[in-house]
């Protein structure tokens, strides 16, 4: 029997530090593990994950950062001005990125009918010749190309983190076997993510960006998922459904600028779990990445793997007027392209 939902998890996830007072600290993983050991969901298996060999991580990154990265292994090193390694960080991301493409083994072998890889450090930033922000080796990439290297044709990325994911958006952009979207706070870091950025050449129209301004809602998250994210994936047919599950947009988060609750990334698990369900026989895995509230993550973990294990959430009503703006020109942008 399939298990409902495989959680993915490693203690070399604690173990990457990049220093003290730094908002990406192993207490937000350690915070989750312990909120879910004492609010415990039925259906929710553990399982601890290989690393990615080089093999999986050069689909997406050159063999120079990866040489590079390797050369780190057992130092405390600086990356730029907010990445820094310790002795156990390259294991530590080999590791996020082998949980990651084991997700999306668990899922297409039918071990599992959904999972979720609760990894540090996340990955979303890290462009295929660059680490920054945070991250080393892009989780969310490797693992849609473990699926493509797998015979899937057509995988769905789609990244609610609060910040853009410029890192998945550049390994795609020329793209169209993977669609990459993301709704996140704008401007703000790393630059990237304006509605104009469609993609190019065969990608043209397969990278979707819903750059909203600060304080954005739970209702103005629904109004991006209905009336852009859905439509253009329904149209789009994918085999397979990846989330960049970062929980930075949190009310409560320190970094992020947004007002939503663990109940509005519920109804973002509830409506991603319903599109897999329609288009892409149900395989949804989930990957973690920036949250930082270390009672805002937890919490919001925890109602996503409820979601997963058949609780149903919905958005509230109440779009804003600077949301629908902005829908309003990702429409445009991409009007030509989607039936939308
Ligand atoms: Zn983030």
């Amino acid at each position: 029997m399939r298990i409902p939902v495989l959680a993915l998890t490693d203690p070399l996830f604690l173990e990457h530090q990049p220093g003290r007072g730094h908002p990406e600290s192993p207490l937000r993983l350690a915070r989750t593990l312990d909120y879910l050991d004492q609010h415990k969901l039925m259906g929710v298996e553990f399982r601890q994950p290989r690393p990615a060999t080089v093999e999986e991580v050069e689909r997406v990154h050159g063999a120079d950062l990866v040489e590079e990265l390797k050369r780190l292994a057992g130092t405390t090193a600086s990356i730029d001005l907010d990445t820094y390694t310790s002795p156990r960080t390259v294991d530590a991301a080999f590791a996020a990125a082998g949980a990651a493409v084991g997700a999306v083994e668990a899922v297409l072998q039918e071990e599992a009918a959904t999972a979720f890889a609760l990894v540090r450090p996340p990955g979303h930033h890290a462009e295929p010749e660059r680490m920054m922000g945070f991250c080393f080796l892009n989780n969310a990439a490797i693992a849609a190309e473990a699926a493509r290297a797998a015979g899937v044709e057509r995988v769905l990325v789609l990244d609610w983190d609060v910040h853009h994911g410029n890192g998945t958006q550049a390994a795609f952009w020329n793209r169209r076997d993977v669609l990459y979207q993301s709704v996140h706070q704008y401007p703000f870091y790393p630059g990237t993510g304006a509605v104009d950025e469609i993609g190019r050449g065969a990608g043209a129209g397969y990278t979707v960006n819903v750059p909203f301004p600060a304080a954005r809602t739970d209702a103005d998250m629904g109004a991006a998922f209905h009336d852009v994210f859905l439509p253009v994936a329904q149209a789009f047919r994918p085999e397979l459904v990846i989330v960049s599950a970062g929980f930075d947009a949190h009310e409560d988060d320190p970094l992020g600028g947004m007002l939503c609750t663990e109940r509005g990334f519920a109804a973002m698990c509830s409506a991603v779990k319903s599109l897999a369900d329609e288009v892409a026989g149900g395989r949804l895995v989930l990957l973690l990445e920036g949250g930082y509230s270390l009672t805002g993550l937890p919490r919001s973990v925890h109602a996503c793997l409820e979601v997963l294990a058949g609780r149903r959430d919905e958005f509230p009503g109440g779009t804003s007027r600077e949301a629908e703006r902005v829908i309003h020109a990702t429409r445009d942008a991409l009007r030509s392209y989607w039936p939308i």
